[in-house]
């Protein structure tokens, strides 16, 4: 048999990267390893693949590979550097190869999941803070059996095949040498126990579904997003893991008057070209009740006032933000005859011309455009 060339084996290009190198060998070693292939050539082929990406993944390697050819690489041959490559990564899946740490026993105490659910609130609960009742349906400890999933009055047995371990062990010899393959009980499932008898409830499952109603303490100054954790009240652990959190996300409804900028109100106020020319104190809203602003004669529009501390409450500490009113200043769109004569009487006071407009918009620009 001619030897074939290490790209051409890999199914790669002359210029792949290391890392198109060893996606091709994954999946090739994966296709072609004499445990899974049984093929007669399996062995064979997973040898030549091993080959060309031993020397492939080798800088140096490959270098003189590129330049000679295999005499460039005489008596490389052999396995990879599987230093560089996690073993489990690419058989793991199959074989459940037990390399230190990297693999979770299956009866390994495994956190439960978190729950995740949504409040709505209106704009002032959310800054004074509020108690809501949100309904959850999460998995309890069965009340029968409290959580054994085995009837009461009798007891789980301890899985013979597995000591109750939950998984086997076996030493395997491949051509890469002894190996020791871990797999989970098929008898108990990774349970490590045997329920002969299964709860009458839950059948077994040692969980009951149950939607219950939680108070939640929605401290003040929350806004849109903020999310409350509510520890140990998600779902059950695993293999008794602790329990997961639940948490609760705010959701504030939009309001008549006022927004929310991080921890200050905002407040869109119209006065009048009056009230803005002459000055005026006037009443405005704020979530504590009324208050009064002071406007100082020949404000603009666009003016900010700030009301200090009249904002919302900041979040773990017992400080509030302001208030921000914005001014804007109305023209009137509507005159009485009277607000008419005021209005021509300034202007002329003011050396300003004005005119009545006597055509219509449309009009003039027909007679611009020569129409
Ligand atoms: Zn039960
Ligand atoms: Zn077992």
């Amino acid at each position: 048999m001619t030897k074939r060339d290490y790209y051409e084996v890999l199914g790669v290009n002359r210029n792949a990267s290391a890392e198109e190198l060893k996606s091709a060998f994954r999946s090739l070693a994966r296709k072609y390893h004499p445990d899974m292939n049984k093929e007669p050539d399996a062995e064979e082929k997973f040898k030549e693949i091993n080959e060309a990406y031993a020397v492939l993944s080798d800088a140096e390697k490959r270098r003189a590979y590129d330049q000679f050819g295999f005499a460039g690489v005489n008596n490389t041959g052999g396995v990879p550097d599987w230093s560089t490559m996690d073993f489990a990564d690419i058989f793991g899946e199959f074989f459940g190869f037990a390399t230190g740490a990297s693999r979770q026993r299956q009866n390994a105490p495994r956190r439960g999941q978190d729950l995740a659910y949504t409040v709505t609130l209106s704009f002032e609960e959310a800054i004074f803070g509020v108690e809501k009742d949100v309904e959850i349906t999460r998995d309890e400890l069965c009340e029968t059996c409290r959580g054994s999933g085995a009837e009461p009055g009798t007891h789980p047995a301890k899985c013979t095949q597995c000591g109750g371990r939950g998984e086997v062990r076996q030493v395997r010899q491949t051509f890469l040498g002894s190996m020791v393959q871990v797999t989970t009980c098929p008898v108990c499932n990774g349970r490590g126990e045997i329920v002969d008898t299964p709860c009458h409830t839950c059948r077994g499952r040692g969980l009951e579904r149950k939607t219950r109603v939680k108070k939640v303490a929605i401290p003040a100054g929350v806004d849109s997003g903020t999310q409350i954790r509510l520890a140990g009240e998600g779902q059950p652990g695993i293999n008794g893991g602790p329990t997961g959190n639940l948490y609760i996300e705010v959701k504030v409804k939009e309001h008549k008057f006022f927004r929310r900028r991080g921890n200050d109100i905002l407040l869109d106020l119209n006065v009048n070209v009056a009230q803005a020319s002459l000055g005026a104190e006037i009443e405005v809203p704020t979530v504590d009740g009324p208050a009064k602003l002071k406007i100082p004669a020949g404000t603009q529009p666009g003016k900010v006032f700030t009301l200090r501390g009249k904002g919302s409450p900041i979040l773990r500490s017992n400080q509030r933000g302001d208030q921000q009113v914005i001014l804007n200043v109305e023209i009137p769109t509507r005159l009485t005859e009277e607000q008419r004569a005021h209005f021509e009487a300034l202007a002329k006071s003011m050396g300003t011309e004005v005119k009545p407009q006597e055509k219509g918009f449309f009009e003039s620009l027909k007679e611009m455009f020569g129409g």
